[in-house]
């Protein structure tokens, strides 16, 4: 593999500190690198690969739609963005959609929403927030080692600390255009919002008439053991930005907003070349259809229960949160077990020092926890 790494080494822009490893084949929960090694994929390409590798029903309905018809673009209709979101609008229960390509892009498409709906300015985002690397999205992104080199980005940004009602009264107000937030923060290491912070946000949006954009990029289409993690706090937001699972893989964002919102738009504010092309919809669609058909909402609210169990269970791991198949673990050293994990076939993934973060594809079932579990548990 090392003659692969050199190679990359020479032609790549060095953004990325990657693992020490050249994929080329999966299958289910499983990743096959160029030597032929067999690795447990707990990670699913950062909680996108949701029916996990190389799905046969996901091949069969996205390898037709290549034969028929890739993409034309937003100047004509095409069937499949039309049925894809009917068939969100009853899983979200947003009205109204428009598709792009990524979770930064579903991200800045909600906050150019925001402001023009509103006709206000500010933004308050909170503590350990992720929502994306481009301008819009890096702004509302919490962690100042991302953002200062950038600077200046869209202003004005006011940071409150997350589950803290008192921060959140003191920061928003009558020039608030929205308050965006993760139900449950990804990249900071799994962290959920208490119910009494989310009920406290709505009554705020109530008094002061802001819009609440819920960033359910990572936490969407199952992973948190309902469609959508909004459902665990009983609220509707105004917005609600969608990426990652959304496709199981192929790159697709999307965003929902109430008819309210969708109301004070108009033709030509926002657009996408790519967004919405039909071999995206359809692999989206897919995606879906084999959710429900398979239980997979179901089995992550299940099979994640028992990954909790098993974890807490482990000598070295200290606390456990998340919901679902959504599991932030804190040990010791997170990075160093990253790397025994990966020489024993078991991809993990540390979100900090002292953070594991487990989003293993939908499809995984006791079998595949116990397989991690006892790895992770035979590391010294
Ligand atoms: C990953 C992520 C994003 C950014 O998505 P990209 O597709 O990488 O642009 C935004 N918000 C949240 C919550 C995420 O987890």
């Amino acid at each position: 593999m090392k003659e692969w790494f050199e190679r990359e080494r020479a032609v790549h822009i060095q953004f990325y500190r990657r693992q020490p490893v050249v994929f080329v084949k999966g299958e289910g929960c499983y990743l096959y690198d160029v030597e032929g090694k067999k690795y447990l994929d707990m990670v699913a390409g950062i909680a996108a690969a949701t029916l996990g590798h190389c799905h046969p029903k996901f091949i069969a309905r996205v390898s037709e739609q290549l034969k028929k018809l890739v993409h034309v673009s937003n100047l004509y209709y095409t069937t499949p963005q039309i049925e894809l979101a009917e068939k969100l609008r009853e899983i979200t229960g947003m009205d109204r959609f428009f598709f792009c390509n990524s979770g930064a892009e579903a991200v800045e498409a909600s906050l150019k929403i925001a402001r023009k709906a509103t006709g206000r300015k500010k933004f308050v985002a909170f503590s350990g927030s992720f929502h994306g690397r481009t301008m819009g999205a890096l702004s509302v992104t919490w962690k100042e080692k991302f953002r200062r080199p950038f600077e200046p980005l869209v202003q004005p940004v006011e940071f409150a600390e997350f589950n803290s009602v008192e921060d959140l009264e003191k920061k928003v107000d009558e020039e608030t255009a929205a308050v965006i937030l993760e139900p449950v923060q990804g990249e900071a290491g799994v962290y959920p919002a208490t119910k009494e912070f989310i009920n406290e946000l709505f009554r705020l949006r109530d008094e002061y008439n802001f819009l609440v954009i819920f960033d359910e990029v990572q936490t969407g289409f199952g992973r948190t053991g309902r469609w959508f993690a909004k459902e665990h706090y009983g609220v509707k937001p105004d917005i609600m930005a969608m990426a990652k699972a959304m496709g199981s893989g192929f790159p697709i964002g999307g965003v929902g907003v109430s008819e309210e919102v969708a109301e004070k738009l108009e033709a030509g504010e926002h657009a996408s070349t790519f967004g919405g092309n039909p071999l995206a919809c359809v692999a989206s669609l897919a995606t879906i259809e084999i959710i429900e058909e398979e239980k997979l909402v179901e089995n992550s609210e299940k099979t994640g229960k028992y990954l909790r169990k098993r974890l807490e269970e482990l000598d070295g791991i200290k606390e456990v949160r998340g919901m679902g198949l959504m599991i932030g673990a804190k040990v010791e050293n997170a990075p160093g077990m990253v790397s025994r994990s990966l020489e024993k076939g078991l991809l993990v993934n540390a979100t900090s020092e002292n953070a594991l973060r487990f989003v293993p594809p939908l499809i995984a079932g006791r079998e595949e926890i116990d397989f991690a579990v006892d790895i992770l548990s035979s590391l010294k």
